[in-house]
């Protein structure tokens, strides 16, 4: 760049930083409603956030115009969560203005991150389903994919976690309170969602009477795509009382009755269900499944037919994409709105239905996968059963027709499970209705096939499909790691934020001078972040010089934070019984929240707890061994831990994690992995290579073989003196002294219940391998190679993948053509 090029950049970066200057002092005052001189730290949060949604406005008015121009195919994304997490600095990053708002900032004398860490996270969703979604929505913005995510806009989103005395408690997250800069409230977007009531049969048409309803108002939020002009929308529904319910209540005098009826179906929005593996809250859940698939689908409906006629184009132009069973309500209520509300012929409206859905499914796990009573299903949803019903038996007629009639395979397909109470199965519903039904990794599709569709798979293999999941490369390295980030800048150029890809040319980089000891020195510095995060929580100094090894991401038993913990245990008393020898230092870092009701992976919060008390405290360990449980895992909290792991547990047992997205996360981050060959850690292997990921464990065959076999844990118990000794800590109270029998049902459910997720089977070769780990760490300069081997095989990894593959061979939409930008104006 010569010295005119510069001077004239530089000259804009001063126009802007003016311009931003004068747009956040304005907003600060009209919009905010604040003088300058009083406004407090989040008043200056609201007021920068509106000057830089003014710039995405411009950009989504845009993309809209010419979506109708192009009368592009549109995807409905429709997913119970999205775990955006924050979305300044995202918004930030896709407009590359952070540079012009730092120094706007500053020259109005705010402290940017002391703002910028004021904006609550958008927590709408539990763990790994949610963030998919929100990673997609990222991926599908960037590629241009024009499309909306649909959910519900809970006043409450994920609990926040508190540790009290080392154990959960629930705090309610009302996100909400200081307002939400980023989402538009759309008071004439409203539509009625109807419940309960009964049916009529007037011929061959059949009327659903006597309803009690509810509306659902929109909230629009912008999703930026980075590097493009284009953007997509996030639609959330909320709960509002119907006028006649509100004239209805307020005329029976009872003012406070009244204001409690309206709360009451208002409640439907209310909260999001802290459990992302089992369908608890029941009847609640249901009415959120049904209240936002039915205004998502009337909204859909509504846009489409602005600018068509009949519904002949309608799988030309809507794709809706299940996430999980969740929203599987939709089918029917496809069908409930064609055949009833638009007199479409039933047997062309199923035709349409069958085009226009996909489905992913996220789990295998038995009592994970979703039913609903017959009975709670014709109370709340008589029309719904009805057309459920009607699909089931035009199903089992075609299937009794092609099978000659195999009566034990007609109960096994049927939608319907007639053993004890009867339920419909959801999954069951969503395979029959779409077009195509994908796992999330190339392992958990083909366990998908073999178990639980295992049938439809024989039925239908031509709708049967992998899409390993992704990350977005823009919240997950450039945003989060942002040391790392300006490293491959440097060495790559910026494409990679867009073309993950180009990571791989990183291995050109090895044999550098001095790249190594920049990347170490950029994990230093990340983990030194960290180490303040936690001084400050905790109360606990952490050595940046120590392995990091972090297990971060839902507390559940099929995850096995509890193997990690049987490891931290050994190697204390290794420490002890061996106090000269050579020891890596380590610091185990856990985060993760437990569903409320879920009391086994409470327990296991309480342990790590208790166990980080003992170990910290124990003069004999001398901080070569720390433990700390963070608490509120969040996207926020996230972003910090992620990029300071040296070591990333993926530790579930092989065939129970359907992908993982944290292990990309930490991979991409320059971290080894340490796990099993589940989920998507069969993929990292293949990209990184088997020499730079720590696998242990037995693999899904093997797992299968060991319980077909009659699984004996207690052998491995009394084989294994080390893990017997461990094992008998936890259960005589060495971490729990002032209730020494508070493990006892850890101890009970690990030797003498069966052992369940095979940690013992597992213990051996899993200790084993931390051996090794420590070993090649205290090899700095081959540990660092390594994990730039690690970053090198992330491409593939990107969400942007993976959202193409989902629009080039599922949904078959082309990315809508937005016009380039004006250059630049002052
Ligand atoms: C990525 C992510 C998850 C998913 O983690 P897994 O290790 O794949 O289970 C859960 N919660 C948050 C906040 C995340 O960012």
């Amino acid at each position: 760049m010569d010295l005119t090029q510069f001077e004239h950049q530089y000259e804009q970066l001063a126009r802007d930083v003016g311009a931003f200057k004068r747009a956040i002092s304005t907003k600060l005052m009209y919009t905010v409603g604040k003088d300058p001189v009083s406004a407090r730290p989040e008043d200056w949060l609201h007021a920068v956030s509106h000057a830089v949604r003014d710039h995405l406005v411009e950009r989504w008015m845009k993309t809209t115009r010419a979506q109708y121009a192009q009368d592009v195919k549109r995807v409905y994304y429709l997913s119970m969560e999205f775990l955006i997490g924050r979305t300044f600095t995202n918004a930030v990053l896709a407009l590359e203005l952070m540079p012009v708002i730092r120094q706007a900032l500053a020259e109005l004398d705010v402290d940017v991150d002391k703002v910028l860490d004021l904006e609550p996270d958008a927590a709408l969703g539990n763990g790994g389903l949610g963030r998919l979604a929100a990673c997609f929505l990222d991926s599908m913005a960037t590629l241009g994919v024009p499309g909306f995510g649909y959910g519900i806009r809970y006043d409450y989103g994920m609990f926040r976690q508190q540790i009290v005395d080392g154990r959960q408690v629930e705090v309610p997250d009302y996100w909400l309170t200081g307002g939400n800069p980023w989402e538009f409230p759309r008071p004439e977007v409203q539509f009625r969602v109807r419940f309960g009531g009964h049916l009529e049969q007037h011929g061959d048409t059949v009327r659903w009477v006597g309803t009690d309803d509810v509306l659902a108002m929109a909230y629009d939020t912008i999703i930026p795509g980075y590097g493009t002009e284009a953007t997509n929308t996030l639609r959330l529904w909320s709960a509002k009382a119907t006028e006649e319910m509100n004239l209805r209540a307020f005329n029976q005098g009872n003012y406070f009755g009244a204001v409690e009826t309206k709360n009451h179906s208002e409640n439907v929005s209310r909260v999001l269900y802290p459990d992302d593996s089992t369908a608890s809250g029941r009847e609640l859940r249901l009415r959120q499944e049904y209240f936002f698939v039915s205004a998502s689908l009337q909204d859909l409906l509504r846009r489409y037919l602005r600018t068509h006629t009949g519904f002949e184009a309608l799988p030309d132009k809507v794709s809706v994409h299940l996430n999980d069973t969740h929203p599987v309500l939709a089918i029917p209520e496809l069908m409930r709105l064609l055949v009833d509300e638009h007199r479409v012929p039933w047997t062309h409206a199923w035709q349409l239905c069958q085009k226009v859905f996909s489905y992913t499914n996220h789990t295998l796990m038995h009592e994970a996968l979703e039913t609903w009573p017959v009975d709670m299903l014709g109370r709340v949803l008589p029309r719904h059963l009805r057309i459920i019903f009607d699909i089931n038996a035009h199903f089992l007629g075609g299937v009794s027709q092609r099978g000659g009639g195999d009566p034990d395979l007609l109960r096994r397909v049927s939608l319907i499970d007639e053993t004890g109470e009867r339920r419909v199965r959801m999954g069951y519903l969503a395979v029959v209705a779409s077009h195509s039904v994908n796992g999330v990794s190339a392992l958990h599709s083909d366990l998908m096939k073999a178990s639980i569709f295992r049938d439809f798979a024989q039925l239908w293999p031509e709708r049967f499909n992998n899409k390993t999941n992704g990350v977005t490369p823009r919240r997950w390295l450039a945003q989060a790691n942002p040391g790392l980030a300006a490293l491959l800048d440097q060495r790559l150029g910026r494409g990679w934020r867009r073309q993950l890809d180009q990571l791989d040319s990183l291995r050109h980089a090895l044999d550098l001078q001095g790249f190594l000891g920049a990347v170490r020195k950029v994990k230093r510095q990340n983990k030194e972040r960290l180490g303040r995060l936690v001084l400050k929580q905790l109360g606990v100094d952490l050595n940046p010089d120590a392995l990091f090894d972090v297990q971060v991401k839902r507390i559940h038993e099929y995850k096995r934070q509890l193997l990690n913990l049987l490891h931290v245990v050994t190697r204390y008393q290794r420490i002890l019984a061996n106090p000269d020898a050579q020891w890596v230092p380590r610091v185990v870092v856990f985060a993760g929240k437990a569903a409320s009701a879920y009391r086994m992976a409470k327990l296991v919060i309480q342990l790590t707890n208790d166990i980080a008390r003992v170990i910290n405290n124990d003069p004999r360990v001398g901080g070569r061994l720390k433990v700390v449980f963070i608490p509120n895992y969040s996207v926020s909290l996230a972003e910090v831990i992620i990029p300071a792991a040296d070591l990333s547990e993926q530790i579930s047992t092989a065939g129970t994690e359907a992908s993982g997205t944290g292990n990309m996360k930490f991979a991409l981050n320059g971290a080894l992995t340490i796990g099993t060959l589940d989920g998507a850690n069969v993929e990292i292997r293949e990209q990184v290579g088997d020499e730079n990921i720590f696998i242990f464990g037995h693999t899904t065959p093997e797992v299968a073989d060991i319980r077909a076999r009659g699984y004996q844990p207690r052998a491995i118990y009394e084989a294994d003196a080390e893990l017997r000794a461990v094992l008998d800590a936890i259960r005589d109270g060495v971490f729990s002294p002032d209730d020494p029998g508070r493990y006892q049902p850890i101890f009970d459910a690990l030797v003498n219940w069966g052992d369940h997720y095979l940690l013992l089977a597992d213990y051996a070769s899993y200790v084993a391998t931390q051996d090794r780990v420590d070993t090649l760490y205290r090899n700095a300069d081959e540990w660092t190679r390594r994990a730039v081997l690690n970053i090198a095989g992330m491409g593939l990894f990107s969400s942007d993948r993976t959202i193409a593959e989902y629009a080039h061979e599922i949904w078959h939409t082309r990315p809508v053509i937005v016009p380039a930008a004006a250059p630049h104006a002052g």
